[in-house]
């Protein structure tokens, strides 16, 4: 779908700009000019992604100037909406801030005031229209780097619905509301990144088979495949987050877990666990689907994105950890896979955050933060490589 457009290299700073349309003149609005409606951003360790929201495409140059060290961004034939934040500050360590304006009558002119940045790359993508501009910080680069420029596709699965309440709280909270809304929020949120496809199993309250679950995933030809739950015990002070990925198991506690959301008895379970581990090969066969390595490191991403992101608000949240069960909703997906559990909605206390719109918000945040940093180390094989051989821009 991208097309690469040119690409640059000097010593200390690598141009990749990729675009959707280029042999073809863009088309513009009916006013002539493509608008800029809004100007987004979003840091993460490694690199500043900076979106622009334009009505239509535009043509564009770039260039960078010293003391002090920016880069600009000229849209061609463009107008900036009155209403709009001109001035951003960032400071996340790559990007200090944002500026924009009308640079003269058909110009538009982005300024990014760097803090330090090894290489960056821009593209346009459409439907909405956005300039896309990722500036990348320390560490990333290399002569031979390569870029993450493939859109990643991500379904979400809000567990239970319609006539299965999934785990319901003391106080009649349901485990298909909560869930249905983190995962509604968490599409949100990873949507708000053009480099992201997401997709939900449901977006309303009614049932879907937890086969089915696994098939709009692979149908989607999903790159991950994320199912959101809530947990319960029977011991009412029991409380705190764990991620699973697919995988025989003997622990009590994850089957009792994984029997729940199969919707099968404790027992049944068990002797489920017995046949697998005898016929050792249908499980192999399953794990292979889910790209093992590939679940284990996303489950710990998220495991690990969510304790410290309810920390931070919700004082010592125990982590349970990453564990291993037969869960059904994992079987036969074809990409990394897992389940996580988000809060005890058994246990009063947590049943009562679980309530929250903020809660459930910081969960949903938080995944998505796991997410990103999962994709950001995903391996070479799974990322397109653009190189660049050129002498300077
Ligand atoms: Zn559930």
């Amino acid at each position: 779908m991208f097309l690469n457009l040119t690409t640059g290299r000097n010593r200390f700073f690598v141009f990749v700009v990729l675009a959707v349309v280029v042999c073809s003149p863009l088309p513009v609005n009916a006013a002539g000019k493509a608008k800029v409606k809004e100007i987004r951003h979003f840091s993460s360790p490694d690199y500043t992604r900076i979106v622009v929201d334009l009505s239509s495409p535009a043509e564009f140059s770039k260039n960078r100037l010293s003391n002090p060290d920016r880069i600009y961004f000229d849209l061609k034939n463009s107008s900036i909406a009155k209403e709009i934040k001109t001035h951003l500050p960032v400071g996340d360590g790559i990007v200090k801030t944002i500026r924009a304006s009308q640079f003269n009558d058909d110009t538009v002119r982005l300024v990014f005031d760097i803090e330090e940045i090894t290489d960056s790359k821009s593209f346009i993508i459409e439907d909405p229209v956005r300039l896309v501009i990722d500036l990348y910080g320390k560490g990333k680069g290399t002569d031979n780097r390569v870029l993450a420029v493939t859109k990643k596709r991500i379904v979400i699965d809000a567990g239970h619905g319609g006539h299965d309440p999934g785990a319901v709280g003391p106080n009649k909270l349901y485990e298909k509301d909560v869930v249905l809304d983190i995962a509604m929020k968490l599409k949100r949120i990873l949507s708000a990144d053009p480099m992201n496809e997401v997709y939900l199993t449901r977006e309303k309250d009614v049932f879907i088979p937890l086969e089915e679950r696994t098939a709009i995933a692979n149908r989607k030809n999903a790159d991950l495949f994320v199912s959101i739950h809530a947990n319960a015990s029977p011991r009412k002070q029991a409380k705190g987050v764990e991620t699973y990925l697919l995988n025989w198991t003997d622990d009590e506690e994850a089957n009792r877990v994984a029997a729940r959301e199969n919707k099968i008895s404790l027992k049944k379970m068990k002797e489920m666990n017995r046949q697998m581990d005898t016929v050792g090969a249908i499980l192999s066969g399953l794990m292979r689907e889910n790209k093992r390595d590939e679940s284990i490191k996303l489950a710990n991403y998220i495991q690990r994105s969510i304790i410290s992101g309810l920390d931070d608000n919700y004082g010592d949240v125990p982590d349970l950890g990453v564990k291993q069960a037969l869960f059904y909703v994992l079987f036969g997906a074809k990409m990394p896979s897992i389940l996580v559990e988000v809060s005890f909605i058994s246990n009063p206390e947590e049943e009562k955050l679980l309530s929250q719109d903020e809660y459930r918000m910081n969960i949903a945040k938080a995944i998505a933060e796991g997410l990103h940093t999962y994709t950001a180390s995903a391996p070479a094989i799974q990322k397109m490589a653009v190189f660049s051989n050129n002498r300077a821009d």
